[in-house]
């Protein structure tokens, strides 16, 4: 199969789908249904729903969409080509679930052929019990990689061209990776200070280790969880130039009281402590988080908190959410005490002091030079390239096709909206 240009090409059309917030579910209902007359007028289009929402509402999706011919859980990918040719040969409904293994068969290198960022999925699952979300319920506890057979697929990635890798997890900070089969003496990754930390390598260990792969010239991952966020991550990150200068950990809220009924496992003082511990070993770190407005019984002064923690904290950027109830969650069973239009005045308002606050960061970048990684073409001309600084700055300048995976340096000029421009040095 190829991509098709639009959906009346298409001979199959799948849905991959997330659960964490109903406005994402909402959009995909809307969406399906949108594909009852064309399903009528072409019966031979094979219909699928993959990823989380699978796993959340299972068999329903036949009983609301009758013309969906295939749901795929999270863990059951390798299934999808076989299943589509069940469909078409014997035009029954496919579905298929477990809740073992991995589940990432197929993330495998010639995907990235060619290509110059490729992600890679290192663990899957969570085992924090953030009492908003979903996860837990829908990707199951963690599982990580083991060590050995991520540091392979990295390696064919870059000998494939790849020089930018993103490591993936829910909770990527607490992976784990055993490494079987090898001895203890075949333990290279698992020092610590050139210390042995027993069996299994911490994400400090894969990630210093990644490091050392020739052709791979710069590392980022997500999502981290306060909590796992160490100090010998952050060490990692300072010694390594490889390694991304960009750190996405979520808050969630500045008010303890909020924080404590999320089950967040921390407090607002301990979450700045290891911001300030990161800017102390990391200077000209980029931080982003991510913000829930309206969690149940969050009052105007919780909110005026996560306001003041925003304004304190100085992100680079944030995703700031409206809450959402969602089932199998702890806080679902609660009551929604802030209104819907609540919840977006205080979304508006975050949003526009985090704008404020990313402009006046940004503007501290300009007339710096720094390296970058040529990634595409620009969208908007053909004589301009988009690249990345280590602090996952977006920058634009002239340049062509040819250039894609260079480092250059350049010097950051001006900025529009969050784009950078800049000239060569
Ligand atoms: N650890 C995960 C987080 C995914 S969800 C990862 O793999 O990245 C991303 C963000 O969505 C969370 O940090 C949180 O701010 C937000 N979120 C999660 N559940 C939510 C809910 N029920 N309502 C609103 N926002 C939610």
């Amino acid at each position: 199969y190829t991509t098709a240009e639009n959906e009346s090409e298409a001979d199959v059309i799948l849905f991959n789908t997330c659960s964490v917030r109903q406005h994402a579910e909402d959009k995909v209902y809307s969406q399906i249904g949108e594909l009852r007359e064309t399903k009528k007028a072409r019966p031979e289009l094979v219909i699928g729903v993959m990823g989380c929402m699978v796993e959340n509402y299972k068999t329903k999706f036949f009983s609301r969409f009758p013309y969906v011919d295939l749901l795929i859980g999270t863990k059951s990918i390798r299934e999808l080509p076989a299943a589509i040719e069940k469909i078409k040969k014997e035009r029954v409904k496919v579905f298929e679930l477990t809740k073992a293994g991995f589940g990432y068969d197929l993330y495998e290198t010639p995907r990235f052929e060619g290509k110059i960022h490729a992600y890679l999925p290192i663990m899957t699952g969570c085992d924090k019990v953030c009492s908003f979300c979903v996860v837990p319920y829908v990707r199951g506890p963690e599982i990580s990689r083991p060590s050995k057979e991520v540091i392979e697929e990295v390696k064919r990635f870059a000998e494939s061209g790849v020089k930018h890798v993103t490591l993936l997890g829910q909770n990527v900070n607490s992976y784990r990776g055993n490494n079987v089969g090898a001895g203890a003496s075949a333990r290279p990754l698992n020092l610590i200070n050139g210390q042995p930390q027993g069996a299994a390598p911490t994400f400090a260990d894969l990630i210093r280790e990644i490091t050392q792969i020739p052709g791979i010239e710069k590392i980022s991952f997500t999502t981290s969880h306060p909590e796992d966020a160490r100090e010998e991550l952050f060490l990692a990150i300072r010694d390594h130039e490889k390694i991304s200068r960009h750190f996405h950990l979520p808050l969630q809220s500045g008010s303890d009281q909020i924080l404590q009924k999320m089950r967040r496992g921390h407090t607002l003082a301990e979450y700045r402590k290891k911001i300030d511990r990161m800017r102390e070993l990391v200077p000209d770190v980029s931080i982003t988080t991510d913000i829930i407005c309206g969690f149940p019984t969050e009052t105007e002064d919780d909110f005026c908190k996560t306001e003041q923690a925003l304004r304190a904290i100085e992100y680079d950027d944030a995703f700031i959410f409206r809450y959402s109830q969602r089932p199998h969650t702890g806080a679902g069973r609660l009551e929604n005490t802030v209104s819907e239009t609540e919840k977006a005045r205080r979304v508006t308002e975050l949003l526009q002091i985090q704008k404020e606050i990313s402009r006046k960061r940004n503007q501290t970048y300009v007339g710096r030079t720094f390296k970058v990684l040529i990634e595409e073409v620009s969208k908007k001309s053909n004589d301009e390239v988009l690249a990345w600084s280590w602090h996952d700055k977006k920058v634009v300048f002239p340049g062509d096709a040819s250039e894609i995976g260079l480092i250059v340096d350049v010097t950051l000029v001006d900025l529009m909206n969050e784009t950078f421009h800049a000239v060569r040095v």
